[in-house]
């Protein structure tokens, strides 16, 4: 099927793009980014956006950059961008871990991270990195600029607190203290489908013992969250199989998961004790 008719609106600055969201918004007005998501659902007809912001002309938007202790990455940057290491700092190779597990290559020269944090699909890899790390949303609109943890971002299934004037225009990450460990788990059907649970977990260790754990989750509930019991139980523990083990039963019993006509909750609850313990396992080696 072809896509309903709408008006495509191709800004070239910032202020422009904010001002043309804020008029055309209240009609059904939309930000166009790698399109991966918003295009397909339009050619389906299950969205009729009269009006199409395409922010790919705007200058500036395609920015990484390392201030301070924060990685920020504008609305443009491409999913691909992350192929190679992109900071010297853990953060940079969790973030090529990651990448190389979202859809397929051409699906990631187009999309773009801040695209998969406002489409807010529950198994979606960047929206995890975001809850697990606790990046901060910047979103800007004709009224002003709002910083938006990434804990306050993720309504809900496929549901952000973005207002519908507001461009998501930059995320913000904190760099990981140097000798941050972290795994990377998930469990899709095929290679390159969405996830059905996945994990991303960091943490240091001091004299031996797990400090500052970080246990995120994605796929199995209706946002991305950091399951707090489950590194509890490892905070303060030696890294091993049953601590491992034990971490991953909190954090099954911990979720709420999302149940559909293939899924059932029981079995998408053991997806999360599996990936949870396989992912704090990669993290040990
Ligand atoms: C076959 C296939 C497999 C896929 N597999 C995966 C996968 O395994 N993991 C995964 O995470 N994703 C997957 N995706 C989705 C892909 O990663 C998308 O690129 C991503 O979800 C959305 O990014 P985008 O830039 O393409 O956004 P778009 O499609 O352009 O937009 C998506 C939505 O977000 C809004 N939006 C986009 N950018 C902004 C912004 N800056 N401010 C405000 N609103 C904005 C749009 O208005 C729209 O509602 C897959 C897609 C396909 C087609």
């Amino acid at each position: 099927m072809k896509p309903a008719p709408f008006i495509r609106h191709a800004p070239k600055t910032l202020d422009e793009a904010l001002t043309i969201l804020g008029r055309v918004a209240p009609q059904d007005g939309r930000i166009l980014a790698g399109g991966q998501s918003l295009v397909p659902i339009m050619a389906f007809r299950l969205a009729k956006p009269a009006h199409l912001v395409d922010i790919n002309e705007v200058e500036g938007l395609d920015r990484i950059m390392t201030e301070g202790q924060v990685l920020s990455i504008g609305a443009c940057v491409r999913h691909a961008a992350f192929h190679k290491s992109v900071v010297d700092n853990p953060l940079g190779k969790l973030l090529t871990t990651i990448a190389h597990h979202i859809a397929h290559y051409p699906i990631r020269m187009r999309g773009t991270f801040c695209g998969s944090l406002a489409h807010a699909d529950p198994a979606s890899e960047w929206c995890l990195t975001a809850a697990t790390l606790d990046a901060t949303i910047v979103a800007k609109s004709t009224r002003g600029e709002r910083l938006i943890a990434a804990k306050d971002f993720f309504a809900g299934l496929m549901t952000t607190t973005l207002a519908e004037d507001e461009l998501l225009v930059e995320v913000r990450l904190p760099l990981l203290a140097s000798d941050t460990k972290f795994g990377f788990n998930e469990f899709s059907r095929r290679a390159g489908d969405f996830a059905m649970a996945a994990a991303l977990v960091t943490y240091r260790l001091q004299a031996g013992k797990i400090a500052e754990a970080r246990v995120g989750l994605g796929g199995a509930e209706a946002r991305p969250r950091r399951i707090e019991d489950a590194e509890t139980a490892l905070n303060g523990q030696p890294p091993g199989d049953k601590v491992f083990r034990a971490a991953a039963e909190t954090a099954a019993a911990a979720v709420d998961p999302l149940e559909d006509h293939q899924t059932s909750a029981d079995y998408r609850r053991d997806l999360v004790r599996a990936v949870v313990r396989r992912a704090l396992e990669q993290a040990a080696t």
